[in-house]
Formats: structure tokens, sequence, C-alpha cells
């Protein structure tokens, strides 16, 4: 049979309609408008579309978007300060510092001076800790989205066999906290890891993000698995033209869905469900500090 494709585009709209509804009840019944603030150190191209997109679709949903755009050259102690006068503004419930950072600037130090209850990213060393004890925290992004999908799709994963391929602090190593929080049994692989294959052999569900493109053949998945490609790899396409590219998973697509039970696809999968949930901890950052019911 052949896999089901998990449509990230399509549950992303939803999420993003249900975060759009809560927006219009907080201002109808509190008088209370959402705003994200988004900090963009440079003009890595990638990131200037992640943070454009991100700012089109909080205005989309009735929330208010700031953008603040500094130079590459932008010294630490400005940014710093940057953010502190988001995190004393009373009309800002998330922060996001779009990251990677330049090199000069320390992003562990920068990340942690957010105010982790507008760490709408939740890579504060403090949500990061509250993740990990299993309490009430912010959760990454991306993460969040592949988890959303899983439960979404399998309706309990409690007891599947999960191997995570990547250890990063803000896809892996979440991913794999999130899945083990949800009583799944929980393997995390690396570049170190032996018998990749075999590993991934074993699992019921598998998260890739490793940032190789289609590095995940079909042979290495069980037949059934779920599959959850959140590499994003840009590669020539010279069947499209000369200079022509696309974009693929961390996953073959073609052979990993011959086997799969269910697999999610590159672009429409895990990328659009990143905003999505974005969005919704934007949502939820307003309610907790005003006080109120946070949305399911
Ligand atoms: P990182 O480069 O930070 O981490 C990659 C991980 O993959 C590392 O833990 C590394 O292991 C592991 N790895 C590298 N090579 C191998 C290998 N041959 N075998 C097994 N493991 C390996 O990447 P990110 O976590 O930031 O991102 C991963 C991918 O996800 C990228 O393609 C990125 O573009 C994409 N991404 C997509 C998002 C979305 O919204 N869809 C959001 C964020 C990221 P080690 O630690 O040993 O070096």
């Amino acid at each position: 049979m052949p896999a089901k494709i998990i449509d990230g585009k399509a549950f992303a709209a939803k999420v993003r309609a249900q975060v759009a509804e809560h927006v219009s009840r907080l201002d109808k019944e509190h008088g209370i408008t959402p705003g994200l603030a988004v900090v963009l150190v440079g003009e890595d191209p990638a990131s200037q579309v992640y943070v454009r997109s991100k700012g089109k679709m909080t205005v989309e949903v009735g929330m208010k978007s700031v953008e603040h755009k500094l130079d590459v050259d932008t010294a630490e102690p400005d940014l710093l300060a940057l953010i502190d006068q988001l995190n004393n503004d009373p009309s800002i419930h998330g922060i996001l510092v779009q990251l990677p950072l330049p090199m000069h600037l320390n992003e562990d130090l920068v990340i942690n001076a957010i105010d982790p209850a507008k760490d709408v990213d939740g890579f504060h060393i403090s949500n990061v800790g509250l993740l990990g004890t299993g309490q009430k925290s912010m959760v990454p992004c991306t993460p969040l989205g592949c988890l959303m999908m899983l439960r979404d799709h399998h309706g309990s994963i409690s007891g599947m066999d999960a191997v995570v391929i990547g250890r990063s602090n803000i896809v892996g190593k979440p991913m794999a906290q999130l899945l083990l929080n949800d009583s799944a049994t929980v393997t995390i692989a690396h570049s170190r890891t032996k018998d990749l294959p075999d590993v991934v052999r074993r699992a019921d569900i598998v998260v890739a993000a490793v940032g190789r493109p289609e590095m995940v053949p079909g042979d290495w998945i069980k037949e059934g698995a779920t599959v959850i490609d959140v590499g994003i790899n840009r590669v020539d396409a010279p069947e499209k033209g000369e200079g022509k590219t696309r974009l693929v998973g961390d996953c073959h697509f073609e052979s990993c869905a011959e086997r799969a039970g269910a697999i999610t696809p590159v672009p429409g999968g895990v990328g659009p469900m990143t905003i999505a949930c974005l969005l919704a901890n934007t949502v939820t950052a307003c309610c907790r500090a005003n006080g109120l019911a946070e949305p399911e």
C-alpha cells in the first residue's frame, strides 16, 4: 500500500485558522492583541525569507508584527539592549531572534537574554530545563510541529520505537524530549552512531533532522513506519533547466514512501508547521502573560 502523505501545508493552515480565531476572541473579549517581535541581524538570504514570511503570517492571523533588522556588524551590547527593551514592552508577547547570528555574537548569551516567558522559540535555557523535566514550557516550533503531525496521525505514540537522527539543540534534542514525554521509546542517532541503517530499521517513527540531502534511503525504513522529514536541502535540478534548483529532504522520498506507512513531503511537510507553531506559541505566551486560558 502506498504511504499516506502527511500534508503539512493543509495541517498548518488549520492551525493558523485556530490561532486567528483565538486572536479574534482575545481582541473581542479582552481588548488584547498578541505581539510578535522578530530580530534579524545581517542579511543572510534564507533568514530574510523566513523573517518575511513569519511577519506576513503574523499579520494574517490578526497579531501585531514588529521586525527589527540590524546591521551585520551590530555590537553585542546593542543587540542585548534591544532585547531588554522588547522584554519590557507589554505589547510584545513573543520575541524571536533569527538564527544563525553573525560569528561575533554569542548565540547562547543572546538567547538567554530573552525573557523566558516571551521565548517563543523555546531555546532559552529555562525552557529547555522545563521541557526536560516535563513541565509547562515554551516548546521549540519545529519539533512541536512534528509532534502535532505524529499525534494527529497515530492518536497516541505511547510505547512506539522512535529514532531521531540528529542531536541539535533546536531540532534533534527537543524532538527526542517531546517523544519521550509522550511515552515513545526514543533513540537519538548522530554522526558517530554505529550501524545507523540497523538503528533506523527498528523504528516505528523516524524523524530525520540531519541536513544531508536524501541521506536516508527506503531500505532503512521498516515496513509501515512513519517518516517525518525535517531536512530542507537545496540541490541542483538540471532537469528543470540550467542553474535551477529544488528542495529535498533528508530522506529519499520516493523509496521511503514505498515502505513507509506515512511520510511528510519536502517541501510541504514540516516547514509550514514550524511557522504555524510559532504563531500558536505567541498566542500561548500572550494568554499566560494575561492570566487567561491557553489554547489547547
Ligand atoms: P545541525 O547541523 O545543527 O545538526 C545536524 C545533526 O545531524 C547533528 O546532530 C549531526 O551529528 C547529525 N548528522 C550529520 N551527519 C550525519 C550522518 N552522516 N549520520 C547521522 N547523523 C548525522 O542541523 P539542524 O538540526 O539545525 O537542522 C537539520 C535539518 O533540518 C537541516 O536540513 C535544516 O535545514 C532543517 N531544518 C528545518 C526546519 C523546518 O522548519 N522544517 C527548521 C530547522 C531545521 P553530530 O552532532 O554528531 O555532528
